[in-house]
């Protein structure tokens, strides 16, 4: 069965054991040992295809010693995916041992737009009731399963209504003359716990020419759910979503979220088409390389006050679409903003990687906060939700006071400037 899954088949016989990658892996870092590198995970799923190990609990908590980042991968000298054989791994190890928890959170849940801003909902609701407070004062918190006991507070506080319901319509009219008609990826973590981000999102896309299309039907983009071994409901919801995109007869699709734009791109949804319409992935792109691009934008109307910014690189923009410069670029056209950059890096933040392995996360994150707290900025910019709510978390336990934003955050205070 996993030696089918063409990643595997086709890509693990080309592994010379260079040993490339593990000068690379934010894991081995940590721990230098080679069970903990991209080529000690390569073994183990060549040991997984052979029969050779079972699929057991040692080796699924082996393999989920993963952040996903995709930097072996993009440093490999043959070429390997590492990050997809991984996952593919633990597609074919979950499979073997049913978990109805897992089931309930990434199939059920995740996957139901509905069922997920419940739960949101709730979980809101606790924080304000106190209930999280409470539970923490009786230790009830040490409860939870795994490592959630000690990630419960990376979720400081969740917005009252997300993005869907802030926004006006559907469909948003561009201002001026239409050049695009795009179609708005909102992701979950945008949605429901960024919402300011996908205002600012359709806010300086409609200023620039788009008319923006937010599809109600689309789905989760399967990032969570494949990371977490759930890889056929991941590969339901690309087809669910690439028929929905099919459908919205758009000139582009775009996103802020570096996770949801590398998912869009991935083989996954390449592989499905919908009535026809191939290749939906090839207009897939990420919000900064759509603004620079694209819409060719080289200079920002209005200001902000005088902000040092330092800007990190998620790595599923950097590593996964080697997106380096375009963000960069749009920051410092804003004019009152300085850059200063800091050494590129994983924040160890990886989605629910925070969530289940917490101490890990934790110590790759320190290396960035103490970056950061290198360079005195006022502000970190980066462009993925899940490394704004990482960065956030990271700083504040650590007394640091700087805000961090997406750069179209910043790029919508600059028009709005204009207004004042
Ligand atoms: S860099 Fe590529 S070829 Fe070298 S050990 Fe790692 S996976 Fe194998
Ligand atoms: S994807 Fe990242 S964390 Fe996982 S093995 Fe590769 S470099 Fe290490």
């Amino acid at each position: 069965m996993l030696n089918q899954v063409p990643v595997v088949r086709e890509q693990i016989k080309k592994c010379v054991r260079c040993g490339q990658c593990r000068s690379v892996c934010p894991i081995f870092a940590e721990f230098k040992t080679e069970n903990m590198s991209p080529r000690g995970q390569v073994f183990l799923v060549q040991m997984l295809r052979d029969g050779e190990i079972q699929p057991s609990d040692k080796v699924a908590a082996k393999l989920s010693d993963c952040l996903l980042c995709e930097t072996c991968s993009s440093s490999c000298p043959s070429g390997i995916q590492v990050h997809e054989m991984i996952q593919a791994a633990r597609t074919y190890v979950a499979s073997q041992r049913p978990s109805f928890t897992r089931k309930l959170i990434f199939d059920t849940v995740w996957s139901s737009p509905v069922l997920l801003r419940r739960t949101v909902g709730l979980i809101r609701l606790s924080q304000r009731l106190g209930l999280q407070t409470i539970a923490r004062t009786f230790g009830l918190t040490k409860l939870l399963p795994g490592d959630l006991s000690k990630a419960e507070g990376i979720l400081s506080s969740i917005p009252r209504r997300g993005a869907r319901q802030q926004l006006p319509a559907l469909t948003i009219p561009a201002r001026g003359t239409r050049k695009y008609r795009v179609a708005y990826f909102l992701g979950c973590a945008t949605d429901l716990l960024h919402p300011e981000v996908a205002l600012a999102t359709v806010e300086v896309l409609t200023c620039n020419g788009c008319e923006v299309v937010i599809p109600s039907s689309l789905k989760c983009c399967g990032m969570p759910q494949v990371a977490n071994g759930e890889g056929t409901v991941a590969q339901e919801l690309a087809r669910h979503n690439n028929c929905v995109l099919a459908n919205a007869s758009v000139d582009a699709v775009v996103s802020d979220c570096a996770s949801c734009t590398s998912a869009l791109k991935s083989p996954r949804y390449q592989e499905v088409e919908c009535g026809g319409q191939a290749e939906i992935y090839k207009k897939v792109y990420d919000l900064n390389v759509f603004l620079v691009d694209c819409l060719k934008l080289d200079s920002v109307p209005g200001s902000i006050p005088k902000t040092v910014v330092t800007y990190h690189d998620p790595c599923h923009l950097v590593k996964a679409q080697k997106v380096k410069t375009q963000p960069r670029k749009l920051l410092r056209m804003i004019p009152g903003v300085e850059l200063k950059e800091i050494p590129e890096r994983c924040c160890g933040g990886s989605g629910t990687f925070a969530l289940t392995h917490y101490d890990l996360s934790m110590k790759i994150l320190n290396h960035k906060v103490e970056a950061i707290a290198k360079t005195n900025a006022d502000l970190v910019a980066t462009a993925c939700p899940s490394c704004i709510i990482q960065l956030e978390y990271g700083l504040r336990q650590n007394g640091l006071g700087m805000k961090v934003l997406h750069p179209v955050q910043l790029l919508s205070q600059a028009y709005q400037s204009l207004d004042k």
